[in-house]
C-alpha cells in the first residue's frame, strides 16, 4: 500500500517562490506537499510588497494633488487613511487569510500542510501541528527531494531597551488602521524609506535614522542624495551615520537616544534588515550550518553539500526580492522535473525603491565595478534637463556604469518618475550584454523619460 506521507517533493515555506514551484511541480505530474507555517503567499502579499505599494500609491496621489499649484490652479488636500486600511484589508490580503491562496494551490494538485516544518535528516521533514490543532508531528519523506522557501523575519537590532518596547514592525505598519502623530523610522534602506514617505505624505512627523552614512546605502551616492534630499523639502528628518543608544517607552511615547539628543514619538518602526528563517529548519541534520545567513546554492537552486536538497528566495543570499525568488523558482522546478533551460544568472538584478523619486536599478554600481577591478567609465545625465523631465518639473538621474574594455554596461541606476520602468531597457542592455555602440545607435522616443538614456550614454565619452 502507497504511504500517503510519502511524495515526490516536500516544499517548506510557500514565498512567492515556493508557491509558484509547488504549482509547477504538481503540473509537471509530481505529487508535491507544500507546507507553510503562516500565510501561503509569503511575505509578499500580507505584509511586503503589495500593501506597501497600496499605501505608496495613495500617497503619490497626496503628493500628485498638492502640486496641482504648480501646473493648474488651486488645491485643497485631506489626507483620510481609512481608504488605504481598507484597501489592504479587502482587496490585497482579504483580511490577512489565504484561503484564496490555499485552494489555488490544492486546485493545481498540491497537498496542503500548515505547520512549522523541519528537517530530520536528508529527504525527510518533520511537520508539527500549527497551535492549538491537538495533533502529532508527522514525518514526511520525499522521493526526489525538498525544496527550502523559508524566507525572513524582521531583524531587531540589539539596541539598549528596543525589545521590551511595543514597536512596530514592517507586519504591524502593514495593519494600521490609523496613523499615528509623529513616527520614528530605525533603518533607512528601502522598505524604511519608502514607509517613511508614505506616512509623511499623509501627515505623519517622521524621522529616519540611519546607521550607515547614507540612507538608501547600497544604491549609487547619488541614489541617496536626490532621495534625502527629497525628504528634507517634504518635511522628513533625516539622521544618517547616528549611533543609536537607546529606546525608551513610557505613557505612550518613544524616546530614542541618539548621540548627544533624544527624540520622541508617538511610534517606531524598526525596518533595519531581515533575518533569514534557517535557525530552527533542521539544517544540521543533512550536515549544513544552521547559523549561516544564508544556505549556499549552485546555478540550478540544488544546495552546496547537501543531497536533494534545493533552497530558493531570500534565504539564497542573491538579492531580497519577489522577482529573484520567482526566478529561482522557475529554474528549481525546470531541474526538478529534468528539462532543460538557462541556469541561474545574477548578473543583472534589478531592484526597485518605490519611493518618489522611485529609484530602479540593476546590476553593479560604480564602486562594485571598481571593486572588481573593472576598467569602468561612467555617464550620467540629470532628468530634469531632459524635454520631458523639465515638462513634469521632475528630479531625477540617469547614471550608467560600463566595463569600458568590453564595451558594454554592467550597471545602471535610474533615479526619477517611474524609474523603475525606465530601468527596463537598461537592464535589457545589463543582462544581454548589448554592446553601448548599438545602444547609442537607437531611436529613442521623444520626448520620454526614458531618451534621458541617449544623454548619458553620450556622457560616457
Ligand atoms: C515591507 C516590504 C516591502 C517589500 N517590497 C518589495 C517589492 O516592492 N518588491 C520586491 O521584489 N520585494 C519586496 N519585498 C521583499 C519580498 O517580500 C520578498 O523578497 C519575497 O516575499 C520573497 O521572499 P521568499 O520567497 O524568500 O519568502 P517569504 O515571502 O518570506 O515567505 C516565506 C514563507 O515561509 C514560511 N516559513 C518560514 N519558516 C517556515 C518553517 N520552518 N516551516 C513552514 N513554513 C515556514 C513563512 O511563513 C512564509 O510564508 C518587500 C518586503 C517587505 C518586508
Amino acid at each position: 500500500m502507497a504511504n500517503e506521507n510519502e511524495v515526490d517533493v516536500v516544499v517548506v515555506g510557500l514565498g512567492p517562490g515556493g508557491e509558484s514551484l509547488a504549482t509547477q511541480l504538481a503540473k509537471g505530474g509530481l505529487s508535491v506537499l507544500g507546507v507553510d507555517r503562516r500565510l501561503v503567499g509569503g511575505e509578499c502579499p500580507y505584509y511586503g510588497c503589495i500593501p506597501s505599494k497600496m499605501m505608496i500609491r495613495a500617497a503619490d496621489v497626496l503628493a500628485e494633488g498638492r502640486r496641482i499649484p504648480d501646473f493648474a490652479g488651486q488645491s485643497t488636500v485631506t489626507p483620510d487613511w481609512k481608504p488605504v486600511h481598507a484597501r489592504i484589508r479587502d482587496e490585497a490580503t482579504t483580511d490577512w487569510d489565504d484561503a484564496t491562496a490555499v485552494k489555488r494551490l490544492e486546485e493545481a494538485g498540491v497537498r496542503f500542510v500548515r505547520g512549522p516544518a523541519r528537517l530530520i535528516g536528508s529527504r525527510q521533514v518533520e511537520v508539527s501541528p500549527s497551535t492549538g490543532s491537538g495533533h502529532r508531528a508527522t514525518t514526511y519523506s520525499a522521493r526526489t527531494g525538498v525544496v527550502l522557501n523559508t524566507g525572513t523575519e524582521p531583524a531587531v537590532p540589539p539596541i539598549d531597551g528596543l525589545a521590551g518596547t511595543p514597536y512596530w514592525t514592517n507586519r504591524d505598519a502593514c495593519r494600521l488602521e490609523e496613523l499615528p502623530g509623529s513616527l520614528i523610522v530605525i533603518g533607512g534602506g528601502a522598505i524604511g524609506a519608502e514607509l517613511a514617505q508614505a506616512f509623511s505624505r499623509f501627515g505623519v512627523q517622521v524621522t529616519v535614522l540611519e546607521v550607515a552614512p547614507r540612507i538608501l546605502a547600497p544604491e549609487e551616492p547619488e541614489a541617496s542624495k536626490l532621495v534625502a534630499d527629497v525628504f528634507g523639502e517634504e518635511g522628513i528628518q533625516v539622521l544618517a551615520g547616528v549611533t543609536i543608544e537607546s529606546v525608551r517607552y513610557d505613557e505612550g511615547q518613544f524616546a530614542v537616544a541618539v548621540g548627544e539628543q533624544t527624540l520622541h514619538a508617538d511610534k517606531l518602526l524598526v525596518s533595519a534588515g531581515r533575518r533569514p528563517n534557517l535557525g530552527d529548519l533542521g539544517l544540521d541534520t543533512v550536515g549544513l550550518d544552521p547559523a549561516a545567513r544564508s544556505v549556499d546554492v549552485d546555478t540550478r537552486l540544488r544546495a552546496t553539500g547537501a543531497d536533494g536538497l534545493w533552497a530558493i528566495g531570500d534565504i539564497t543570499g542573491k538579492g531580497a526580492f519577489t522577482h529573484m525568488s520567482m526566478y529561482q523558482a522557475a529554474i528549481a522546478a525546470r531541474d526538478i522535473l529534468g528539462q532543460d533551460g538557462p541556469e541561474a544568472s545574477y548578473h543583472a538584478v534589478p531592484r526597485v525603491t518605490f519611493t518618489d523619486p522611485e529609484v530602479g536599478s540593476v546590476g553593479m554600481t560604480e564602486k562594485q565595478a571598481r571593486d572588481a577591478g573593472l576598467s569602468v567609465r561612467v555617464g550620467t545625465t540629470d532628468l530634469a534637463s531632459s524635454t520631458r523631465g523639465w515638462i513634469a518639473k521632475a528630479t531625477g538621474l540617469i547614471k550608467l556604469v560600463e566595463d569600458a574594455d568590453r564595451g558594454v554596461l554592467v550597471g545602471a541606476t535610474v533615479i526619477g518618475p517611474s524609474g523603475g520602468e525606465i530601468l527596463s531597457m537598461l537592464t535589457t542592455g545589463v543582462h544581454a550584454q548589448v554592446p553601448t555602440d548599438t545602444l547609442r545607435s537607437m531611436i529613442y522616443a521623444y520626448p520620454t523619460f526614458h531618451r534621458a538614456v541617449e544623454s548619458a550614454l553620450a556622457d560616457l565619452g
